[in-house]
């Protein structure tokens, strides 16, 4: 295999026209879509007319001519294909943080048990909104971190609510969402799935495997652009008893009735609190609209194909600098990224970056290349690794060695 037989591979891949559909900078390899997706080709003209026309033209008005009022559960409609659900169970609002947030204090209300479950490696925000939570709410309730291979076991009938990542940050590690979800609803547990590095990397079946609750952002693979707010899903099964905790007037039955008393929407409105950022929604659009006609399943196995081809190269090329693999191998237990351990993982990114590769770095010692076969070409692995061989051959690294940490990695 050569870099000929890949430039073959691209010519021939189905999903390669949908490269097209993002502006990307010439000779930087991009292998940071995890953290922050590509800007969509359609984005800058239609925040650009949603600026000038609706905001500028149409001025309030626009909160029904040009649909922002539905805004937030139209981009919440585009999402749910992705993951598995059914129109009318996502709302897109807030930070993921946040509602993480907004579900666990709804679902922790009452009840007499007191044990809120997690994976130990689990992204921090998640941990320290569950720990302020949990500290807030008191009566007895613990947090309790389990290692992945002992969550199934570790749920039980004193289990209030679990919150787990799908996928995991670090190694791209995928929990068997079927298997834990099967056990919850047996214990009657409920539980939220946070899916930021699910949604639009890897096929993602809510309804199918029974889950109720899911949290994720449109940041990542989504390509909502920086900062743009998250997705709640609620199941159509479970919205009607969903109580609402944080209950802002987006969330009101009949919000412009200007009433008293708070009453909640009974559909998945009740999950929005306050107003939405309109430019940003308008955003996620562009970037779910990317995935229009795309097939998932084509789509994860192109992510397969160029994680599978990135390890091979890795294991050829790369072992022998101490580059260690960190995600599974096993192409069924991996989300769409490749990850690998190295004690001065934070010196090779920068490194890297300074060499227009751009990965990520976590701590302590991961070195995190996301896979985006939107818009990534198999040729684009072939020079990432040319790229690290070189830098680590060239000692490159060496000299962000005692460089200070960034306050963004
Ligand atoms: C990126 C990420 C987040 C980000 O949360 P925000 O509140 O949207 O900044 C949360 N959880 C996981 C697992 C993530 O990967």
């Amino acid at each position: 295999m050569d870099r000929a037989d890949l430039e073959r591979l691209d010519r021939d891949c189905p999903l390669s026209p949908c490269r097209e559909r993002f502006v990307l900078p010439d000779g930087v390899l991009y292998f940071d879509g995890n953290s922050l997706g590509a800007l969509p080709r359609t984005a800058p003209s239609s925040i650009g007319e949603l600026v000038e026309a609706e905001w500028g033209g149409g001025l309030i008005r626009s909160w029904l001519d040009a649909g922002w009022f539905h805004l937030a559960r139209r981009a919440g409609d585009a999402i749910a294909p992705l993951i598995g659900a059914s129109a009318g169970e996502v709302a897109v609002s807030d930070s993921t943080s946040v509602n993480i947030f907004k579900l666990a204090a709804a679902l922790l209300r009452g009840g007499g048990r007191r044990k809120v479950l997690t994976e130990s490696g689990n992204f921090p925000t998640d941990m320290y909104i569950l720990e302020g939570l949990v500290d807030l709410l008191g009566g007895g309730r613990a947090l309790v971190r389990a290692p992945p291979d002992e969550i199934l076991d570790a749920i039980d009938e004193a289990t209030a609510l679990v919150v787990l990542s799908h996928v995991d940050y670090r190694t791209g590690a995928v929990l068997d969402m079927e298997g834990i979800a099967a056990r919850c609803k047996a214990l009657g547990v409920p539980a939220i799935w946070d899916l930021c590095h699910s949604a639009g990397a890897i096929p993602v079946e809510l309804n199918r495997c029974g889950v109720d609750y899911a949290v994720g952002c449109t940041y990542k693979f989504l390509n909502g652009g920086p900062g743009a707010p998250a997705f709640a899903y609620v199941s159509r099964d479970a919205i009607g008893a969903f109580e609402p905790a944080v209950t802002g007037w987006f969330g009101h039955a009949e919000q412009f009735r200007f009433e008293d008393r708070y009453r909640p929407a009974d559909s998945i409105a009740k999950c929005l609190v306050g107003s939405p950022p309109i430019l940003s929604l308008r955003a996620v659009l562009d970037g779910v609209a990317c995935f229009e006609g795309v097939d998932m399943a084509a789509l994860a196995a192109k992510s397969r194909r160029l994680s599978d081809l990135f390890i091979a190269l890795a294991d050829e090329r790369l072992a022998r600098h101490g580059l260690e693999l960190a995600s599974p191998r096993e192409a069924a237990r991996r989300g769409s990224q490749v990850s690998f351990r190295h004690a001065h993982a934070y010196a090779i990114a920068r490194a890297l970056i300074a060499n227009d590769l751009i990965p990520d770095f976590r701590d302590p010692d991961i070195l995190r290349f996301g896979i985006t076969p939107l818009y990534m070409r198999h040729v684009d692995v072939w020079d990432a690794v040319e790229t690290i061989d070189a830098v680590m051959a060239g000692r490159a690294w060496e000299d962000f060695r005692t460089a200070e940490r960034e306050a963004v990695t």
